[in-house]
């Protein structure tokens, strides 16, 4: 009881609020009912799904439309306060909230605006969830090539976008960023432009490669550093006419690794994961395969990926936890290992955190960092912390797979939190080491320990920031800039 009391105390010390008249034109923008200051909404909004310190808002707002958005970072401009831009915060990364800045949370941006048939579009709110856009378009014959980062049910399209989010189906449709055509993106002056054919006053939002650069991908994995995004066009794409699911596990996962690589080369899957660590089965590895097609042709398909896994000498395995990951809408992670949601994070009582290490390494580095990894993880396992390993998880993309490493420790043991960080510190040097590339950046000491290697490519994303934000005004520190 002490200690929450002490760390309220401490919270408390930390909030100040916003001059009065600041906060007073913010509501005459938005309305009385879209702004909160009490000190129990910014204290929500400090913590995110990432573990690491945030700072408490001075302020909360919901805005409604572009133009309530651009006013308010006028006013930020003008008194020189700090704007957080807050999709669900389901992001794991650092997401570095500045103390006492001006949080726009974007939950009132939540409409799906147009389906556009002819350019096999759909426009979007920034602040709508994937499942609700997904579900709408599925009941008109369609459905996104992609649905954003794991959370469909709760990370908003314009947070998947600005952290470039792994999406689920990442093989055969791609990156988040694969699937944005234009963006409505209001800058940190205050001006707003679309990107791509948008750009052209009588254009609509269909093409991305246009006018020059590609501007659209200058806030793809932004993390907010360059500009809120607002609307998004999306690609749609005709529901398949099938939809078929493969599980092999595999006694020896580089075999396993080459089986994918065939898989991969040959585009046989529509979504290709791999998972390691603990597994239902007395195996090193175990695969699970989504193949989606035109009427009569999964069957060929499957029984291509049959050949090459047997020839890797994978055994054939049931296919529930497969149809399930793939089917339902929630935590579905625990069915990559036959697991019930509702068990899969728990350990008795004890709330858990995980500081994860991610990001994408070709075949070879997936070879080379998978044989250092398990080195480190057979003296990590005998820590004081009781780490739990619960995925060693490759989720197969165009060029390479996607790693994610996921270790449990307990948020009540004393030190574990340093501890667990300082994991997270060696696994990305590991990471990076092997040629790894994180998708999901976010800010703060994190982000600029990445950012800061990458030489003249981190100097010119520091020059743009510094031209388009030149007071730091939004989401100071996204991407270590
Ligand atoms: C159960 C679960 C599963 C997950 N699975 C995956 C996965 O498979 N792959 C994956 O990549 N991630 C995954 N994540 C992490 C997370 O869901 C994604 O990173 C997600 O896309 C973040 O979306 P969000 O709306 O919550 O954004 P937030 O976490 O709120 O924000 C992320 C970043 O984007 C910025 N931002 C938010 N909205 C905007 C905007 N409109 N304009 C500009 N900047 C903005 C924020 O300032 C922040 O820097 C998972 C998380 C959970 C809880």
């Amino acid at each position: 009881m002490l200690k929450y009391l002490s760390l309220t105390a401490a919270l408390l010390s930390r909030c100040e609020l916003l001059p009065d008249d600041v906060v007073k034109a913010v509501s005459d923008i938005v309305g009385k009912r879209n702004v909160t200051t009490d000190l129990i909404d910014r204290i929500s909004y400090s913590k995110s799904c990432s573990v690491d310190e945030s700072g408490v808002p001075a302020c909360i707002v919901t805005p409604r439309s572009a133009d309530e958005v651009s006013r308010i970072l006028k006013i930020a401009n003008n008194n020189e306060i700090p704007i957080f831009v807050w999709g669900r915060g389901t992001a794991f990364v650092p997401l570095s909230v500045p103390e006492n800045c001006i949080l726009l949370d974007m939950a009132n941006m939540n409409k799906m605006l147009k389906v556009d048939e002819e350019t096999m579009s759909v426009t979007v709110d920034a602040g709508v969830v994937w499942a609700a856009v997904n579900s709408i378009l599925r009941k008109r014959g369609f459905e996104l090539p992609v649905q954003g980062g794991g959370a469909l049910v709760s990370c908003t399209v314009g947070g998947s976008i600005a952290s470039s989010a792994v999406p689920h189906g990442i093989t055969g449709g791609g990156t988040t960023g694969d699937s944005v055509l234009n963006l409505e993106v209001v800058l940190p002056s205050g001006e707003t432009l679309w990107t791509g054919s948008a750009a052209n006053p009588s254009g609509t939002p269909f093409e991305r490669y246009c006018f020059g650069p590609d501007l659209t991908g200058l806030f793809i994995g932004s993390c907010g550093a360059f500009g809120v995004i607002t609307k998004a066009t999306l690609k749609i794409e005709k529901i398949p006419d099938e939809e078929d699911f493969a599980c092999y596990s595999f006694k020896n996962y580089e075999h396993a690794y080459k089986a994918a690589l065939e898989i991969q080369k040959n585009r046989l899957a529509r979504f290709l994961v791999l998972v390691q660590g603990s597994l239902p089965v007395k195996a090193e590895a175990l695969m699970h395969i989504i193949v989606t097609s035109k009427e009569g042709e999964t069957a060929k398909l499957l029984e291509e990926i049959r050949t090459i896994c047997l020839a890797y000498g994978g055994v054939e395995e049931d296919t529930t936890g497969t149809r399930n990951y793939w089917r339902s809408h929630n935590v579905m992670y625990s069915w990559l290992r036959w697991e019930d949601p509702k068990e899969y994070y728990r350990r008795g009582d004890i709330p858990v955190f995980c500081p994860e290490a991610s990001g994408f390494l070709t075949f070879s580095g997936l070879l080379k960092l998978t044989k250092l990894f398990w080195e480190y993880w057979s003296k990590l396992k005998n820590s004081k912390y009781s780490p739990i390993l619960k995925g060693f998880d490759i989720y197969y993309s165009r060029n390479g797979g996607y790693l994610w490493i996921d270790i449990l420790f307990s948020l009540l043991d004393p030190g574990a939190l340093d501890f667990g960080l300082k994991v997270r510190s060696t696994l990305y040097e590991m990471l990076l080491s092997c040629g790894g590339a994180p998708a999901t950046i976010g800010g703060g000491e994190h982000a600029k320990k990445i950012m800061s290697r990458l030489g003249a490519y981190y100097r010119v994303l520091k020059l743009i920031k510094r031209s388009l934000d030149p007071k730091n005004i939004l989401n100071p520190g996204a991407l270590g800039l």
